[in-house]
């Protein structure tokens, strides 16, 4: 698996957001992309899932144009957490993570298994038949990522997976991407958080790719400073890991 983008460019409303963007993913990698609110973070991504298209350059997912695979062969590659969760979705839990399922034959037990694990390891195990309207905004949250993992996809696509999540379940949930093994492009606000999760990171500004590579690369504190105009102080990292109570 790899997903490659190659100059990829992004109008909205003849307004250019995303300029000649570069990115790569590989095969297990989890790769986060980070960048000041309005950057064009979520128009990328959007355009690497195909809600957008993008008016110049390539995304190419195994080297085939995403813009030119079918619904299903693109759903079967690539799962999708969106930046807006849908909130008053009327079905149960349950339904919502099966919709997960939605480009394979359908195998009634099997997907049932699939959806109990799914809900598990998102720690929502059992809760199939709540209504997925009554949950709290990281409820909804870890219920799409299940949705996204019974899709059984070798690329994620995330983004701010973690928006709407107290500090523990953000730790469950980048612990269990990484743990995953799935490639993986995640939209993520906390640079300490990016830092200490993900094998590799791009900084965007103002619509461009500034710098990709290892966290302690390229989050310098004269990049952070650029970017995001706060002046960044780099300490030994200390990572609040979930400890067995
Ligand atoms: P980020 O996810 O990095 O916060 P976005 O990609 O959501 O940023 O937005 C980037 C820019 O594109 C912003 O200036 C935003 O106002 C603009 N934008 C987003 N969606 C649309 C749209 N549908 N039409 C016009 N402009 C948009
Ligand atoms: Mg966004």
């Amino acid at each position: 698996m790899r997903l490659d983008l190659s100059g990829v460019s992004v109008r909205l409303d003849g307004r250019p957001i995303v300029h000649e963007a570069d990115l790569v993913v590989d095969d297990g990698e989890f790769v986060a992309l980070v960048g000041p609110n309005g950057c064009g973070k979520s128009t990328l991504m959007r355009t690497i899932y195909r809600a957008l298209r993008p008016s110049a350059g390539l995304i190419t997912v195994d080297g085939d144009d995403v813009h030119r695979l079918s619904w299903r062969e693109s759903a079967r590659r690539t799962a999708v957490v969106a930046q807006e969760t849908p909130a008053e979705l009327d079905f149960t839990v349950g339904e919502v993570v099966l919709m997960g399922r939605t480009p394979y034959e359908r195998a009634a037990a099997a997907d049932e298994e699939r959806c109990a694990r799914a809900l598990d390891r998102v720690g929502l195990g059992g809760g199939e038949e709540r209504g997925y309207a009554t949950l709290s905004g990281g409820e909804k949250q870890r219920a799409l990522i299940a949705r996204a993992l019974v899709q059984e996809t070798r690329l994620l696509l995330l983004d701010e997976p973690t928006s709407h999540l107290d500090i523990r379940h953000q730790l469950e949930i980048l612990h269990l991407v990484r743990e995953l093994g799935v490639a993986t492009l995640a939209v993520l606000h906390d640079l300490n958080q990016a830092a200490a999760f993900c094998d590799r990171l791009y900084v965007m500004s103002a619509g461009r790719v500034l710098a990709g590579g290892p966290p302690e690369q390229v989050l310098t504190p004269e990049l952070i400073s650029q970017v995001y105009g706060v002046r960044a102080v780099r300490r030994t990292q200390l990572v609040f890991e979930r400890l067995a109570l």
